[in-house]
């Protein structure tokens, strides 16, 4: 059989720039111009799907019309629209209404995994991405990974051509996803397994409302976890205390009291896990 040589594309074909080889990794050609409408849609378009983002009500249409019509260029934009924002891009008012809602949701309801395969980093998919948050165990440990200059700390596992791409990825662009990850998303990688490191919270079930100030929504879940308790997915005559940080739901709290359960502020879980 006789081999056909395909000629790879020298120019973006939506904006005549240069395509380049961002990273070592040979088969991805990337247009070179950041202002190319086309590439910032593409990377929107990948970052609002249902495998990534899961932003319901971005179609590519409407994308391409926030693009054009509000300048935004990065992900991060998303989360600076507001509704009147959303309406002075050409959305309807029950679009804008819908799309101010979604994207509030995925400030906190996508796993971290998700979230760092969301950035389209070039060969970090699902897996990957998981393997990360896995070895790292979060997002500002993989910044510091990223700033230093160590790849041995890259395990086998995830391979040492594709840590160094994604390290490089990380330094490249400065740290401006993570740092705008941490901005304004809320995210924290739970491990499959936590680890029970004591046992203070044995045959109790415990569940936290409102903000903490020591722990993340994640991290709570975490703690509760590796004291040996269980962490409840809502209020029910099951639970044992109830957990209140600022800004607690009035609804959940009263029904905690109506069915007589114990509350907490922070001090006094942090107290009984001590
Ligand atoms: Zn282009």
């Amino acid at each position: 059989m006789k081999a056909i040589k395909i000629e790879e594309p020298k120019v973006c074909p939506f904006c005549g720039a240069p395509v380049v080889r961002i990273l070592d990794d040979g088969a991805h050609l990337y247009c070179s111009n950041p202002d190319c409408s086309e590439r910032k849609l593409a990377k929107l378009n990948y970052f609002v799907t249902k495998e990534c983002m899961n932003i319901d009500g971005l179609s590519q249409k409407t994308l391409k019309k926030l693009i054009d019509n509000l300048h935004i260029s990065d992900w991060s934009d998303l989360y600076t629209l507001t509704y009147d924002d959303f309406i002075a891009g050409g959305c309807g008012k029950k679009t804008a209404l819908k799309l101010v809602d979604e994207i509030a949701k995925s400030r906190t309801e996508v796993p971290a995994e998700r979230v760092l395969m969301s950035l389209g980093i070039p060969m970090v998919g699902k897996v990957t991405a998981k393997e990360l948050l896995e070895k790292y165990g979060s997002f500002a440990e993989i910044e510091r990974v990223a700033k230093s200059n160590d790849f041995a700390e890259i395990p086998d596992y995830i391979g040492n051509e594709v840590g160094k791409n994604i390290l490089k990825y990380f330094r490249l662009n400065e740290n401006k996803d993570l740092q705008n990850v941490y901005k304004y998303l809320q995210t924290t990688y739970v491990k499959s397994s936590p680890t029970v490191s004591n046992n203070k919270l044995a045959g109790l079930t415990l569940m936290a409302t409102g903000t903490l100030t020591n722990f993340s929504r994640d991290g709570i879940k975490d703690s509760v976890v590796e004291n040996g308790g269980t962490y409840a997915s809502g209020i029910s005559k099951k639970l044992d205390y109830l957990i209140v940080g600022d800004k607690a739901g009035s609804s959940k709290l009263k029904k905690a009291e109506e069915l007589g359960i114990k509350q907490l502020t922070e001090t006094e879980y942090l107290n009984l896990i001590k």
